[in-house]
């Protein structure tokens, strides 16, 4: 009677465990299936998410969910791109690959970091490296190894630590890209034309300096940028720029007015996903014009 009432209680216990960790399957797969697919027809559509950030840093006391992504909230946006094959690229492949035909791979995106901030090395480094993601950091040329006091000023951010030169440097050896945000963050846009001009140019050349390599990627800071501010852009040996206008890069994109898709702290996977399937524009193949019907 004792041997039939331990059987019978491990059973239950064994049962309850079995629909226990079935629920947590079925939630787990629910989950899952309510975040957007990702659509075939994006691999033919020749179009590239460029995806900016800022900070990746899990202190409330750096700043707002604005500009500030917790660590694990961008690990587990990495690792959506990563199980939903996605690519990482660099930005000079964007524009080679629309200039020449030079192929990308799959789901070509680029992943972009403005101002320089020491938590890209602390937080979002360790898991780029974890997916063998690459990406770009633009740097404020003057604030490295200090802090954001572009918008300490202002007092449009609490301070924030910057990138070293030492941290950038393990960070382009590795592969990262290290592009220029100007000298010390203004509105170029707005600011004599002189002015402008050695912001874009000196700040090449600091960087170039510093890291023994070259630099030809710009982010223009606050995105202001006129047609005349991208001219010295181009003009000052950079090969492709990036603004704050919302939308994706495609074969007719200027690479000097690159497009980008902002991913905020606040978004939670859905929203993230969404944001960077948005702006993909649905091409038909000439051999399935669009509404084409047999004559
Ligand atoms: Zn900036």
């Amino acid at each position: 009677m004792f041997r039939l009432t331990v059987i019978a209680a491990a059973s239950i216990c064994f049962l309850s465990l079995a629909v226990f960790l079935g629920v947590r399957n079925a939630e787990n797969s629910l989950a899952e299936a309510l975040l957007p697919v990702v659509p075939a027809a994006i691999e033919h559509s020749n179009q590239v998410p460029i995806l900016m950030f800022h900070k990746v840093n899990p202190d409330p006391r750096v700043g707002g969910l604005g500009l500030r992504v917790p660590p694990d909230k961008f690990d587990r946006e990495m690792a959506y791109l990563h199980q939903n094959g996605f690519h990482t690229v660099s930005l000079t492949d964007v524009v080679e690959h629309y200039r020449t035909g030079k192929p990308l791979p799959a789901r070509p995106v680029v992943i972009t970091f403005d101002d320089g901030y020491r938590d890209n090395f602390t937080y979002a480094f360790p898991i780029l490296k974890k997916y063998h993601f690459t990406a770009t950091i633009f740097v404020v040329a003057d604030t490295v190894g200090g802090i954001n006091s572009f918008d300490v000023r202002a007092h449009l951010q609490p301070v924030n630590r910057m990138a070293s030169w030492a941290e950038l440097g393990q960070m382009a050896a590795a592969g990262i890209t290290i592009g220029s945000h100007t000298l010390d963050h203004p509105h170029l846009a707005q600011i004599p034309p002189a002015e402008a001009w050695r912001q874009i140019r000196q700040s090449r050349m600091v960087l170039e300096k510093h890291l023994g390599r070259p630099v030809r990627v710009f982010s223009y800071p606050y995105g202001s940028f006129n047609s005349r501010v991208a001219q010295m852009v181009r003009d000052s040996g950079y090969l492709a720029a990036v603004t704050t206008v919302q939308g994706i890069a495609g074969p007719g994109s200027d690479p000097w007015l690159l497009k980008r898709v902002r991913i905020m702290g606040s978004y939670d996977l859905d929203k993230f996903a969404g944001e960077l399937l948005r702006y993909y524009r649905v091409v038909h193949s000439p051999a399935h014009p669009a509404g084409g019907r047999a004559a």
